[in-house]
């Protein structure tokens, strides 16, 4: 799947499984027993190991390996209730290692961006920043000016142009995760508007240091 390819993250609207098998930081949400996908699951966490930077992996508390392949699944964060936040990655995509890291890089600007310190999810009553589909993004922060800026109202613009894809169009907070990973991927970068996000992106500092760390891996 390439990016851009709208089937390639049916992200945030998963559900998941309660009954799962732990296996020390990874749960398995497949059913299958464990010895018949320990191959795969530890060439998962080596993608992983590859791919996270080192400065974000407190964020990391759990790797789950999932196979969802027929909703169209990637990957997919959250933040469980203990802190930190789950990555959970398909098992059907472990032969394709570059989709796997850049859904990592996906994965990575809505952790840092989503924090609990910037960022409420949900309906907040009274949300001093800006109030988006997924939530509350704090007065000021990176998501809120992105979302202010290039969504006003919660709406982005209707021109396909001025998103890196069409699954950036979804979302404000999917723009940024799908132009920041255009970005740190090098993808050639078009329009005036893709060049004023990227700019926006890069001039915020965590995010610039998390793409020096990126680059770095
Ligand atoms: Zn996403």
């Amino acid at each position: 799947m390439e990016l851009g390819d709208d089937t390639a993250r049916i992200v945030e609207q998963v559900t998941y499984r309660q009954d799962v098998d732990r296996v020390g930081d990874v749960i398995i949400t497949t059913g299958e027993p464990r010895d018949e996908i320990d191959g795969d699951l530890a060439a998962v966490s080596e993608i992983v190991d590859a791919t996270w930077p080192t400065s974000q992996r407190h964020e990391l508390a759990q790797l789950s390996a999932v196979r969802e392949e027929s909703r169209g699944l990637v990957g997919v964060v959250h933040p469980p209730a203990t802190g930190g936040w789950i990555l959970s990655l398909d098992l059907a995509d472990i032969d394709d290692r570059a989709l796997i890291e850049e859904t990592i890089v996906h994965e990575l600007s809505h952790v840092v961006t989503l924090d609990n310190g910037v960022f409420t999810f949900g309906e907040v009553e009274g949300c001093s920043g800006v109030q988006i589909s997924l939530g509350c993004a704090e007065a000021d922060s990176l998501l809120a000016r992105f979302a202010d800026r290039f969504w006003p109202c919660d709406l982005g613009s209707a021109f396909a142009d001025d998103y890196v894809n069409d699954y950036a169009s979804t979302a404000a907070h999917e723009d940024l995760a799908e132009t920041f990973t255009a970005w740190v991927l090098g993808r050639p970068i078009e329009g005036e508007v893709i060049e004023a996000k990227i700019e926006m992106l890069s001039a915020d500092a965590e995010m610039a240091e998390l793409a020096d760390a990126l680059l770095l891996a």
